[in-house]
């Protein structure tokens, strides 16, 4: 509760940004304040520790700010999720539905080994649609699903329902 506060207190509200009518979180004040991000890194490498994961993945791009710390800090590997284009080596792909259009994200194909328990990590759940299709990305590469833990989960758009059948019952931990 005490770390909950602390987090939620370092969160900015931006009312209509990027576009009117969305109420953007900002999570940089939160991140330069060095005690805030400590005990976030350490919450994220203890969710590490307690669902035994191998391998943490981010979500490009402010899920890689969160993971990579804390990735270290449990002493185990990071993998990036990338929008489509960027990473250099054999990818796997994933298409999923925006609220206009489609997005496209990859992830290296050999980044994972087979029965590697994964941990996801994001800032924000939305519509659940960005984590949905990673986890999509994880199993195909034939990795478990450990867990995903995200900063902030907007209740009202529903992304824990949506994400539930990818889930394959592993813990969606908000902090
Ligand atoms: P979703 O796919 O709709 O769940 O959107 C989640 C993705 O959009 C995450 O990668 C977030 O970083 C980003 N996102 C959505 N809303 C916000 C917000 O209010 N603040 C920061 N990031 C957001």
């Amino acid at each position: 509760e005490e770390l909950r506060t602390l987090l939620l207190g370092r969160i900015q509200d931006v009312p209509d940004y990027p576009k009117p009518g969305v109420m953007f979180k900002d999570i940089t004040p939160l991140l330069a304040d060095a005690a805030a991000f400590g005990a976030l890194t350490e919450a994220l490498a203890e969710l590490c520790v307690r669902h035994r994961a191998d391998k943490v993945v981010g979500l490009e791009a402010r899920g890689f700010i969160l993971a990579a710390p804390a990735a270290v800090r449990a002493g185990i590997g990071f993998v990036p999720v990338r929008k489509a284009g960027k990473l250099p080596g054999a990818t796997l792909a994933q298409r999923y539905e925006l609220e206009y259009g489609t997005a496209e994200i990859e992830i290296h194909a050999d980044a994972l080994e087979p029965g590697d328990r994964v941990l996801v990590i994001d800032d924000v759940l939305a519509t659940g649609g960005t984590a949905e299709a990673s986890l999509r990305l994880i199993q195909r590469a034939g990795a478990q699903i450990a867990g995903v833990a995200v900063l902030l989960e907007l209740g009202f758009l529903e992304g824990r329902g949506r994400l539930l059948g990818s889930l394959d019952s592993a813990p969606l931990e908000a902090l």
